[in-house]
């Protein structure tokens, strides 16, 4: 496991390397020890493609919160077929009913939260698809930075920090990556049905997630603590 120092060490080495370079650095730092989270409904399918190719066997999480849309879980199955990948369904423990009317949080907490932090143990390092121009709430994301507030530390790796959402699509169509069908409807994100609007607003491409609401996280990426190191040792 690496300190907070050795995460921000290599935080500042990898900044500038390519995202696949990222996600190799992770797959041998830890191995055996590392996960990559995916929705399937946005850009975690570029990192799904680079690690096809550098170790299929990696865990892929995926919550399947039970609210999902069918094209997504088609989707997930035909790209999971085309690529070779190691997937972990992960489901809630218990079925909330319609509680996103009246509590989305805690509706995420149950469905999608508790599922996650129920087998991080189990790897030191959680690899997503984060980029800092997705949102203010992901603005100061990095490369890689060390988490606490779990039940343990965990590095939180994520290649395509730096990355413009022109990056993915691009990336997406030189390597010819299929995509979510409803990305091609008005969707620019895709997550669960209930939550889940298609969105004029080509600037936010979360602006359809939780529409109408002042909630934009969904608190999987919110419940671990970020701890920042400095040159010395010393952390904040
Ligand atoms: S996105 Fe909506 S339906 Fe899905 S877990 Fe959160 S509140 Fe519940």
């Amino acid at each position: 496991m690496l300190s907070a120092d050795d995460a921000r060490r290599a935080a500042a080495s990898l900044r500038g390397a390519p995202a696949d370079a990222v996600l190799a650095w992770a797959v041998a730092t830890f191995p055996g020890r590392v996960a990559l989270s995916l929705s399937f409904g946005g850009p975690g399918v570029v990192l799904a493609h680079m690690l096809s190719a550098i170790d299929r066997t990696v865990p892929v999480l995926f919550i399947d919160t039970g609210m999902l849309f069918p094209e997504t879980l088609s989707f997930k199955d035909a790209f999971v077929a085309r690529y070779g990948l190691n997937v972990v369904t992960l489901r809630p423990a218990s079925d909330p009913g319609p509680l996103y009317t009246t509590a989305p949080d805690a509706c995420c907490g149950i469905r999608k939260v508790e599922p996650m932090q129920r087998v991080l143990p189990l790897y030191a390092a959680w690899v997503s698809a984060l980029r800092r121009d997705q949102s203010s709430a992901r603005s100061e994301t990095d490369v890689i930075e060390y988490h606490g507030g779990g039940d343990r530390p965990v590095i939180k790796v994520h290649p395509l920090a730096y990355w413009s959402r022109s990056d993915v699509w691009r990336y997406m169509s030189e390597n010819q990556i299929p995509h979510h069908p409803l990305l091609d409807q008005g969707y620019s994100s895709l997550g669960c049905w209930p939550c889940t609007r298609p969105s004029a607003d080509a600037s936010d491409e979360r602006a359809g997630r939780w529409a109408g609401t002042a909630k934009t996280e969904c608190g999987l990426h919110t419940f671990t603590t970020r701890v920042r190191a400095r040159p010395g040792g010393e952390t904040t």
